[in-house]
């Protein structure tokens, strides 16, 4: 009965979790989505702690530390999340996705032990205790899979973290790529040494894959561009959602092999789309070192005239429009500018004025980054027009305000072929009447190119803080 209720308990999560991610792929259900798919998981855990027993009958008993670890691990987990920036919400799901990649190890290692009779005493795989040779191998292949990707996606997590706070920057050497590829093929080598041959050496061999591939996941992200970086989390969340699904043959616990194989497939299809949005492919993601480079090239400006527009001459032209698209960018994530600007938005509506917003996929330092931005200033869903949509639109708009947005409406990613960008799809902001550009100064954006929009003639450069900015524009309207 305790089983089946447990089983039940499962089947929950998975369903949960299956309905919860598809929620989340639209703005107005994802938090819901969110809550659905943990209170589900909640289930599978409670039902894992309360009625699960093992083969002999036993339930589990060491619940001090098991709710030891859940206390400590949700109060770091509350505290880091409600504390989070905005900006710094790459950083956070690359921590987090580390720790999962940790697990999935740390799993496959304790099985490992579990598995190895006398283990640490230096006695090899023959003392192991599995009744035959063929289970022990189809138990290695698993524990081995989980290991080796778990700390692929551990190390190389905990660099991408790194990266992304500024606290390590970019390293490569020449020939990187030759030892990287070399180094995977050593722990493949290994891998099938251990399991084809069962050597004496085994627990040694096991814990040289596991400091390979320690060093494989460093050496793997290491020399990938900060801009890039996005992109890797994504990939190495795809591989911790593998690592777990690893875990959950090892336990054969179907919550656990649900949950991996679906964060593992959401986690490849969200890099192939944000390669897809950025034009890139995931080699050139890979090896390319797209940052490294566009930072280098643009450091030489091209240069040219540009026009300011006052707060008060930006005001009456907007209060005056019939349509206006907002353009939000990494800036108003900067600046925490959302409030700020949905109030602008609120006004300009009691003016009569229609005002959506335009955004593109990879605007931000995260796939979502606008939208979860602008929800949090509960800007209506519907006002969010996706990046097709609204290049539909531009034509017939009369005013732009591009807040904090710089790569995501450059031009030459349609017209220089020698732009890093070039071919990556943008919002062609150029097609309204007149483009109204705030930020606080001529800086390029991550992409570290210069933007050809700032100079042409109907656009208009409105310098500042986009909050400042935002809350200066409010108070003029009010006043016409
Ligand atoms: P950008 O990084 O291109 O530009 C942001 C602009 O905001 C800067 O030019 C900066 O100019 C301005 N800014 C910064 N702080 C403020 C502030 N307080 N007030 C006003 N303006 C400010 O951002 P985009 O959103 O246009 O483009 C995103 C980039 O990130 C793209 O290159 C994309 O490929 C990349 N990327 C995005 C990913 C994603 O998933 N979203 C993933 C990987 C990469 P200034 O300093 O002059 O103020």
């Amino acid at each position: 009965m305790a089983l089946s209720i447990l089983t039940l308990c499962y089947l929950i999560g998975s369903i949960t979790f299956i309905v919860g991610l598809k929620m989340l792929s639209n703005p107005a259900t994802a938090r819901r989505g969110n809550l659905i798919a943990a209170g589900g998981m909640s289930i599978a855990i409670a039902g894992t702690i309360f009625l699960y027993k093992d083969e002999s009958g036993n339930p589990l008993h060491n619940y001090a530390w098991i709710f030891g670890g859940l206390i400590i691990g949700a109060v770091i987990g509350t505290i880091a999340a409600k504390k989070v920036k905005m900006t710094a919400m790459p950083e956070m799901v690359s921590m987090f996705n580390g720790m999962g990649g940790a697990c999935a190890a740390l799993i496959s290692m304790i099985e490992f032990r579990h598995e190895v009779h006398n283990f640490g005493s230096g006695s090899g795989l023959e003392a192991i205790q599995t009744s035959s040779q063929n289970d022990l191998r189809v138990f290695l292949v698993i524990c081995l899979a989980g290991l080796i990707i778990g700390s692929v996606s551990f190390a190389g997590s905990m660099i991408a973290w790194g990266k992304l706070n500024g606290k390590i920057k970019d390293f490569a050497f020449k020939g990187q790529h030759f030892v990287n590829i070399g180094l995977l093929i050593l722990i493949l080598v290994l891998a099938v040494f251990l399991v084809g041959w069962l050597p004496a050496s085994g627990v040694t061999i096991f814990y040289s894959i596991l400091g390979l591939s320690l060093l494989y996941g460093i050496l793997f992200v290491m020399p990938i561009g900060g801009a890039d970086m996005p992109v890797v989390i994504s990939l190495l969340n795809s591989f911790t959602g593998v690592a777990a699904a690893c875990g959950g043959f090892l336990y054969d616990n179907k919550v656990m092999l649900t949950g991996g194989i679906l964060v593992g497939a959401a986690g490849t299809l969200l890099t192939i789309l944000m390669c897809r949005a950025m034009n890139r492919s995931l080699k050139n993601v890979l090896i390319g070192s797209f940052g490294a480079t566009a930072t280098a090239s643009g450091a030489k400006q091209q240069g040219g005239a540009y026009k300011e527009i006052s707060i008060s001459d930006a005001a009456v032209v907007m209060n005056y429009a019939h349509k206006i698209m907002i353009v939000p960018g990494y800036g108003l994530a900067v600046a925490q500018a959302q409030h700020a600007c949905h109030e602008l938005e609120k006004l300009l509506e009691s003016r009569g004025v229609d005002v959506k917003y335009a955004i593109h996929p990879v605007a931000g330092r995260m796939p979502g980054h606008m939208n979860v931005l602008l929800a949090e200033a509960d800007v209506s869903y519907d006002k969010l027009l996706e990046m097709e949509q609204a290049n539909a639109e531009f034509p017939t708009t009369d005013v732009v305000l591009v807040l904090g947005a710089n790569d995501v409406v450059n031009p030459a990613a349609k017209n220089d072929p020698s732009s890093p960008i070039y071919g990556m799809p943008i919002l062609e902001v150029e097609l309204a009447k007149a483009v109204i550009i705030n930020k606080r100064s001529m800086k390029p954006g991550y992409a570290g190119i210069e933007n050809s929009l700032f100079f042409q003639p109907k656009s208009s450069m409105l310098f500042g803080d986009a909050k400042k900015v935002l809350q200066d524009l409010t108070a003029e309207i009010k006043n016409l």
